[in-house]
């Protein structure tokens, strides 16, 4: 059996703290991320060229799953959490090898206190993903457009956001503050809750935490209210 070890080349810094909340694809959320090279592999030699790209394809470990190893069938959200298929029909994160693949748009290129730093946006990756390869996107040849994708055919539907007053009034007054409003609304509106508790009466508060704040929401009349958005402490 073929066996092959690997080795990070980099990590990815997002905003995205903890799982929950993270798009279930790339593309969805328009957040801003980088990469920063890693070990031998933090040379500017290693990325020369890669500025006429407007897109990346990044290979990366789903590191928080590993341990919990894999299954051959899984029950993936677009089935509403009820049907189980095959792991290599979906993009599950429980999967042998535990590798993900995201193509994210490149922003730019740095090189900041002997560090490289690919500036990317449109992750759906946690801050501390361990990067195992990057390469172009190839339009010319990685777009098809005519291509069949069964129950994943249409992007999920978004859900209304709505914020209370004082969120209002507090994202008005914050040094950035449209920025993460915009980071919020499109977070939540892919509406991170489990398949099963979708069209389901559900009074729960749930909390994600976005950058270095936590976002407290609840679902009222399938819409989603932002009630509370607090700095977290140092
Ligand atoms: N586009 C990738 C990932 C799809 S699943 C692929 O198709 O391979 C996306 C989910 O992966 C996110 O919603 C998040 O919950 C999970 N995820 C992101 N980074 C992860 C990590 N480092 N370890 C485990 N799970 C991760």
């Amino acid at each position: 059996m073929f066996t092959q070890t690997i080795e990070a080349v980099g990590i990815c810094k997002t905003p995205y703290q903890q799982k929950f909340g993270i798009p279930r694809q790339p593309g969805l959320v328009e957040a801003k991320g980088q990469i920063r090279l890693t070990g031998e592999y933090n040379h500017l030699d290693f990325v020369q060229g890669i500025e006429q790209y407007s897109h990346l394809w990044l290979l990366f470990s789903f590191h928080e799953n590993l341990e919990q190893g894999f299954k051959a069938k899984v029950r993936p959200p677009r089935l509403g959490g009820n049907e189980k298929i095959g792991v290599f029909a979906t993009r599950s994160t429980f999967r042998p090898n535990g590798i993900g693949q995201s193509v994210v748009k490149l922003e730019g290129v740095r090189f900041e206190s002997n560090q490289v730093i690919i500036d990317i946006s449109g992750m759906d990756l946690v801050d501390g993903t361990p990067i195992l390869d990057i390469k172009p996107y190839l339009p010319f040849s990685d777009s098809l457009p005519d291509a069949q994708a069964g129950m994943a055919q249409e992007s999920p539907e978004l859900c209304e956001i709505v914020f209370n007053d004082s969120c209002l009034t507090q994202l008005s007054q914050m040094y950035k503050g449209e920025e993460l409003k915009r980071l919020i609304e499109q977070v939540l509106a892919q509406d991170p809750r489990p398949a099963y508790k979708k069209n389901k009466p559900d009074d729960k508060q749930y909390f994600i935490t976005l950058d270095k704040f936590n976002i407290g929401w609840q679902v009222i009349e399938q819409c989603i209210v932002v009630f509370s958005i607090e700095l977290i402490k140092a």
